[in-house]
């Protein structure tokens, strides 16, 4: 493999899900170099989170991009929600909010917005470049980077680590991980139904169980497609790996629904389990942390992304005040202070895995 010459930037972005995205539209809306990087050929197209919560929202009106979100919603429209799948449910009402019900968005909608966003603002992400080491010294932090071309290295006062819950960045500095294994695995599945299809939206966002443990939810995404999160008996015993398979999305469906609905495809679909861990601290030097690479819980709930999209709403304006207005660096310590947390809140550490 070809060895390039070392480029220069300000912040080394790896990752373009939603908090890359997002970091890389607040830096380049102030004007500061960044170079985003991701080792896949494009954007994940499954739906996956399904929903904007209302201070996402606040901050996606405050970058004028909550019409153009809106626009791409599916029209259905929740009251409350829950964090993660616990028995706590949200009301958001009470909140003192504009937005005090979750929009359903799907990801990869937001991830679409979030990318033309970067793309009007000069933007865009190297695709098929996969970050696969990293060095940083006092005054710099150097990627070195696999890409279609050979490897380049890529030196920037700092890189942010956007690279998802099996973070490689993570792995690089050492950064311990602690929290819960995975008890419990369940999947998404994003598909193309038959049957009774009418029926099926009628009781879409309805949750449905049976009495062999089968649960589902299902939920159409405006497309032609619906939204199946679902766990069982053969799901709940699967690989992580483990291609999801029409046999078993039609198990599952049989089981909760009859025989109302059947899948004719299976477009995109994916496996999770309720891991929960977090990073003990989002600042390892020059090298910061957000969304996914920083904490991980069960992704049901709408929460994961918008975490991410928050962390990297607070962590953009805090580097470009450092790197274009020369904002004192202990600023980017109160990234941590301020997504971490709060002291009082206690966290069993529980096994480490
Ligand atoms: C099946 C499924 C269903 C989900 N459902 C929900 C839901 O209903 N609600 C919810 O809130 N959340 C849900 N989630 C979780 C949600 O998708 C995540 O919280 C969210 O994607 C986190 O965004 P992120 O940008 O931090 O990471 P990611 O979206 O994981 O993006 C990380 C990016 O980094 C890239 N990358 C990784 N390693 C490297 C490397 N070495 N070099 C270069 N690029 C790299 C990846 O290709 C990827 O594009 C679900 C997740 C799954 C898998």
């Amino acid at each position: 493999m070809q060895t390039m010459d070392i480029e220069a930037t300000e912040v080394v972005i790896v990752g373009a899900g939603g908090t890359g995205l997002t970091l890389a539209a607040e830096l380049a809306l102030a004007g500061v170099p960044a170079v985003v990087l991701d080792q896949l050929p494009g954007r994940n197209p499954q739906s996956r989170a399904g929903a904007v919560q209302p201070r996402t929202a606040e901050l996606l009106q405050l970058r004028g991009l909550l019409d153009s979100a809106l626009e791409r919603s599916v029209d259905h429209r929740s009251v409350g929600g829950h964090f993660a799948g616990l028995p706590a449910p949200l009301d958001y009402s009470v909140w003192d909010t504009r937005y005090p019900s979750p929009l359903s968005l799907p990801q990869d909608r937001l991830e679409a917005l979030l990318e033309d966003r970067l793309a009007e603002l000069g933007g865009r992400v190297l695709r098929r470049h996969r970050l696969v080491d990293l060095q940083q010294d006092a005054e710099k932090v150097t990627a070195i980077v696999a890409g279609p071309d050979g490897i380049r290295s890529i030196r920037g006062r700092y890189l942010v680590a956007c690279d998802g819950a099996h973070s490689n960045v993570r792995k690089l500095t050492g950064a311990a991980f602690p929290g819960q294994a995975g008890t419990v695995r369940s999947a998404s599945a994003d598909l193309v139904l038959t049957g009774d299809v009418a029926d099926a939206d009628h009781i879409s966002g309805n949750i449905r169980t049976s009495p062999q443990g089968h649960f589902t939810l299902l939920t159409p995404l405006g497309n032609g497609l619906h939204k199946l999160t679902f766990s069982g008996p053969q799901t709940s015993r699967a690989d992580a790996d483990a291609p999801v398979t029409a046999e078993e999305v039609r198990a599952v469906l049989r089981a909760t629904h009859g025989g109302s609905v059947d899948v004719a495809e299976v477009r995109y679909a994916s496996r999770f389990s309720n891991a929960s861990r977090q990073l003990e601290q989002y600042r390892h030097g020059r090298v910061l942390f957000a969304g996914d690479s920083a904490h991980i819980h069960l992704p049901a709930g709408g929460q994961g992304l918008n975490l991410g999209v928050q962390d990297a709403f607070n962590l953009g304006w805090k580097l470009a005040a450092l790197i274009r207005d020369g904002a004192a660096e202990q600023l980017l310590d109160s990234y941590h202070a301020e997504r971490h947390p709060l002291p009082g809140c206690s966290r069993s550490p529980g096994p480490r895995a």
